[in-house]
């Protein structure tokens, strides 16, 4: 079963050298079975293929490597939360929200994560492995089965990289699923519409940079400067502040877009108006957007979130120096919508 090849993770040209070299078959049988793939069926429902064929792909290759194993709607708005399971049990999460421009999908890139920032719920047991690139493109394809399910008319519009994992972390096979999720013959959304968020990996933003990849940035900034953002994120001991916003300025120059940057608001840490003033100072001149995430309280961590008015108070503030920015609406804050929390509950029931 461990070398069983996992077909998702293929491209197009190297799923016709599996089907002709490996089974011998036509690149047409190549083609139909990456029809059926991306609608995220198993090798038992292709049924334009004959019954030994799918009975050979069954014993050396992997049609699904992820399946919803449940699935929570949240009673205020329309957000819809997955459990998702792994060929070898591991579980993940995602989260699927209704915008009038479509329907975005938040992917997770590993099962757990090593970053070990003090606020996140997915970095708690740390890193358990990486996500192969098919089996973040599964995550995609599952839930476009599950909201067509209901509405034939629906399918993932959007895609953010900010479920559990750190996405320069695992960079092959971030990279690889971009290329994947792009492609005409497989899922076909624009680059245009995804977004990859990262704690800061210095190096790896300028490669990413160089990728030819015109997805729009998210930097997990959270801090005015390197003192407190030390203190949220282990991270900023290895890359100095002025090191990660040259970065990012380098990723905005290149592709031409413009940088969003997530600012956790955390009480007493981050929030009063001398961080506000130094943020704006830090991103002038800069073609940038703020994004301002009121804390979601982690219990295990001591952590809160400011009030809506100190949050309010913020944003104006960086209006105001002319910095853009927003406050991100919640959703699904009856499902456990944060990342991290699901999957952290059901590791809890088990044990
Ligand atoms: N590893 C990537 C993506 C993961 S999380 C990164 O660090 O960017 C996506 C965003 O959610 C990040 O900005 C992360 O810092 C933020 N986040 C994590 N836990 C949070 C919490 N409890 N409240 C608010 N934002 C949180």
């Amino acid at each position: 079963m461990a070398d069983k090849t996992e077909l998702l993770s293929l491209s197009a040209p190297e799923l016709e050298a599996f089907v002709t070299e490996v089974l011998g078959e036509s690149k047409f049988r190549a083609k139909q079975i990456g029809q059926w793939l991306v609608r995220g069926a198993e090798f038992s429902e292709m049924t334009n293929l004959s019954a030994s064929l799918r009975e050979r792909l069954s014993e050396i290759a992997v049609a699904n490597p992820v399946r919803i194993r449940e699935s929570f709607r949240s009673k205020l708005d329309e957000t819809e939360k997955f459990l998702y399971e792994l060929d070898d049990g591991n579980l993940i999460e995602g989260v699927i929200m209704r915008y009038h421009y479509g329907d975005t999908l938040c992917v997770s890139t590993q099962v757990g994560c090593r970053m070990g920032c003090a606020f996140c719920a997915s970095t708690l047991e740390g890193r358990v492995r990486n996500l192969s690139a098919g089996e973040i493109l599964g995550q995609v394809i599952a839930a476009n089965r599950n909201i067509r399910r209901e509405d034939e008319s629906r399918r993932v519009h959007n895609i953010v990289l900010m479920g559990s994992g750190e996405p320069f972390d695992n960079y092959d096979n971030v990279v690889r699923f971009l290329r994947l999720v792009n492609a005409p013959e497989g899922l076909n959304i624009s680059l245009r519409n995804i977004s990859l968020s990262t704690c800061g990996l210095v190096e790896k933003i300028y490669a990413f940079a160089k990728e030819g990849l015109p997805v729009t940035l998210s930097l997990s900034l959270h801090a005015p400067n390197d003192e407190i953002r030390r203190k949220l994120m282990p991270v900023a001991q290895a890359y100095a502040y002025a090191d990660v916003m040259a970065a990012c300025r380098r990723y905005g120059d290149v592709t031409g877009r413009r940088v969003v940057f997530e600012y956790a608001l955390v009480k007493g840490v981050n929030c009063d108006m001398r961080c506000a003033d130094e943020l704006a100072s830090r991103l002038r001149g800069m073609r940038a957007h703020v994004n301002l995430i009121p804390l979601n309280d982690v219990k295990e961590r001591n952590l809160a979130a400011p009030s809506k008015r100190e949050a309010q108070a913020f944003l104006q503030r960086l209006e105001q120096r002319g910095i853009s920015a927003t406050i991100r609406r919640e959703m699904g804050a009856d499902i456990d919508g944060a990342c991290g929390q699901l999957r952290r509950r059901y590791l809890k029931e088990r044990t």
